[in-house]
């Protein structure tokens, strides 16, 4: 059987806004462009995105982009580096007027202007009184935004593989990325997309998790293809669990219920961030509010039968704001958890939500990392979006920051893409080598090892499990590390998995099986990056290490899948602002 074959400039995998906002730089431009995605294009996490999108428009309050750019330091607990958070914060205004001109339905205010909402870690004059920067259409603002990147990229011809998987990336022999293996999910052939430059814009993994608001497709994929073609990732111990999940079963309330005025009671009926965080209250940052849930609990203060979460409230606000403004969180409580928001508390719980790690770049979306050396761009490959980890959201990602995030990032890398496009006029051939070595891994799949027979469903479910339990909200040394040794033996076993479906057509078991081998590397990743950072700082919360550790540990981790772990500086130079240096951090 011949290997089918297309050609193009540039391949995008993955079809969120990230991926998306990089096509349409590049097909504005008339470069042919393909983008890859696993799912239809609409159906990519971006479009469950409910809260909104942020920039310092100063449209309901004075506002400043220095100021939201002192607010992402901040939150990010001084891991972030400051000249990719300049730039994020600087052209915020640009970004968010574009997606407004090419018609994403904003909510308005009275004379017309974007509306904004307050959300966490947002302050007015560096640390002052609350702002209010997050531009929202209702709820449903990544759905807004995907579906108009959508149609803009249809109109400019951009080519979607709809439904095909990414397998593997392909290298030349000087390290340069010329294409990649992927499969066409409806017929289970494999076709080789051969590209000058591919960009990975494949999502985040909270699929590691058990309880988790990410949706089933967010497995990691391209990271795992990233450790797979040998390059680390960076950041993985820092992963944000949200504080207001659907308790017990993990879907998300957007802190735009907090951020409209909603708070959180405890079993008391005491509203208990008062305590942990006396100005910010309930739009505290997400990591400080999440821990002081799980304390709350923990205490005995919890609500219900078994006291085992606490109550979202924010039915004083009246039913014409409730259903005005959150819409669509509404009906999911009202779905999964039985209650109208506009009538009762809703019980909420912290739940796996956002992967600050990732893949890593510098602010032009060029993955770092050729041949060991750690800021060494590897020619050919970028990233962006939760894949990636620039790293403008460091320990601890601000609300309305990622979408932010995707479209500057998805920007920036498709303008640096064409660039690299305009030196490198050659393209080189794929290896023969690489190709079957590409191919003979993706037909070894599901065929079993030599130990015991395992299935897809129960590995996945030990694996979650695992994380959650050795490697959530809070942490230390023995549990990790008992975590880092169940990680390594379910990897093991993914190799004797069997997918009994022997079909090509639409073969849904095997696609789990190739998600199962990703999330396992990234979890790998994720416990293993946790264990050796002794310390807390954002997200990364160790009872062991209780306090930030600025002389050893302000550094961003990378983590090898043969190798023992680097450490790599943070940037603390802002492009023109002064730098912001570290300090407590307190809400
Ligand atoms: C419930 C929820 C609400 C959120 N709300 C907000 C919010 O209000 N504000 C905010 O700023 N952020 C929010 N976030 C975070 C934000 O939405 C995401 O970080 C962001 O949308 C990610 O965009 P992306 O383009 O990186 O990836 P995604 O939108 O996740 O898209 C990933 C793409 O990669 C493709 N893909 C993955 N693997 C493969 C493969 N192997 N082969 C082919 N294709 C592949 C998928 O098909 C998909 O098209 C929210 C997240 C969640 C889960």
């Amino acid at each position: 059987m011949t290997l089918k074959r297309r050609t193009f400039d540039t391949v995008v995998i993955g079809a969120g806004g990230g991926g998306l906002r990089a096509a349409l730089q590049l097909a504005n431009e008339n470069v042919r462009v393909a983008v890859v995605s696993k799912v239809f294009p609409t159906r990519s996490h971006t479009v469950a995105a409910q809260g909104g999108i942020n920039a310092a428009l100063g449209n309901v309050m004075e506002d400043d982009w220095r100021w939201h750019m002192y607010d992402t330091i901040k939150g990010s607990d001084w891991l972030g580096d400051q000249d990719a958070i300049e730039y994020m914060c600087r052209s915020a205004y640009k970004l968010v007027t574009e997606l407004e001109h090419s018609g994403v339905p904003f909510s308005r205010l009275e004379d017309g202007t974007i509306y904004q909402r307050p959300f966490g870690g947002q302050s007015q004059n560096y640390g002052g009184e609350q702002a209010a920067r997050t531009c929202a259409a209702a709820d449903r603002t990544g759905h807004a935004i995907l579906h108009s990147l959508y149609q803009q990229n249809l109109a400019q011809q951009t080519h979607f593989f709809d439904e095909y998987f990414a397998l593997d990336l392909l290298r030349d022999d000087g390290g340069r990325v010329v294409g990649v293996l992927v499969l066409e999910i409806a017929t289970g052939e494999p076709l080789l997309l051969d590209a000058k430059t591919v960009l990975l814009a494949t999502g985040g993994a909270g699929q590691i998790f058990k309880t988790t608001t990410n949706a089933m497709i967010n497995t990691g994929d391209g990271m795992a293809m990233v450790l797979r073609a040998g390059i680390p990732l960076q950041d993985m111990e820092f992963f944000q669990f949200h504080p207001t999940g659907i308790a017990g079963k993990g879907m998300l309330l957007s802190e735009g219920a907090r951020g409209e005025g909603g708070y959180l009671i405890n079993g008391d009926g005491e509203r208990f961030m008062e305590r942990y965080a006396p100005s910010a209250k309930d739009l505290a940052s997400r990591d400080v509010v999440s821990r002081a849930i799980f304390l709350e609990v923990e205490a005995g203060r919890g609500c219900g039968p078994d006291r085992d979460h606490v109550l979202l409230k924010v039915d004083h606000l009246g039913e014409e704001v409730v259903k005005k403004r959150l819409p669509a969180i509404r009906d999911l409580a009202i779905t999964f958890s039985h209650r109208d928001m506009a009538k009762e508390p809703v019980p909420v719980y912290p739940t796996a939500h956002y992967t600050m790690g990732g893949i890593p770049t510098n602010r032009f979306g060029e993955v770092l990392g050729q041949d060991g050396e750690v800021n060494a761009p590897v020619p050919g490959l970028f990233a962006v979006g939760e894949c990636a980890c620039v790293s403008v959201h460091g320990a601890n990602r601000l609300g309305g920051n990622s979408l932010l995030d995707i479209v500057v990032f998805g920007r920036a890398a498709g303008n640096r893409i064409l660039q690299y496009h305009h030196d490198q006029k050659h393209r080189s051939a794929i290896p023969e080598q690489a190709i079957n070595k590409a191919l003979s891994r993706f037909q070894q799949q599901g065929s079993g090892g030599g130990g015991e027979k395992e299935s897809v469903s129960q590995l996945r479910n030990e694996l979650k499990e695992t994380m959650e339990r050795y490697c959530g909200v809070y942490r230390s040394e023995d549990v990790l590390q008992q975590g880092v040794e169940k990680i390594r033996s379910i990897r093991e076993r993914v190799g004797n998995v069997v997918v009994h479906d022997q079909s090509k057509i639409f073969n849904t078991a095997l696609i789990e099986m190739l998600e199962l081998e990703n999330l396992a590397d990234v979890a790998l990743a994720t416990v293993v990056s946790a264990a050796a950072r002794q310390e807390s700082r954002g997200a990364h919360s160790r009872t062991d290490y209780p306090e930030r550790d600025d002389e050893n540990w302000l550094a961003h981790s990378l983590f090898s899948l043969d190798g023992e772990l680097q450490y790599k500086k943070v940037n603390m130079n802002p492009l023109t602002e002064p730098a912001v240096p570290p300090k407590a951090r307190v809400y």
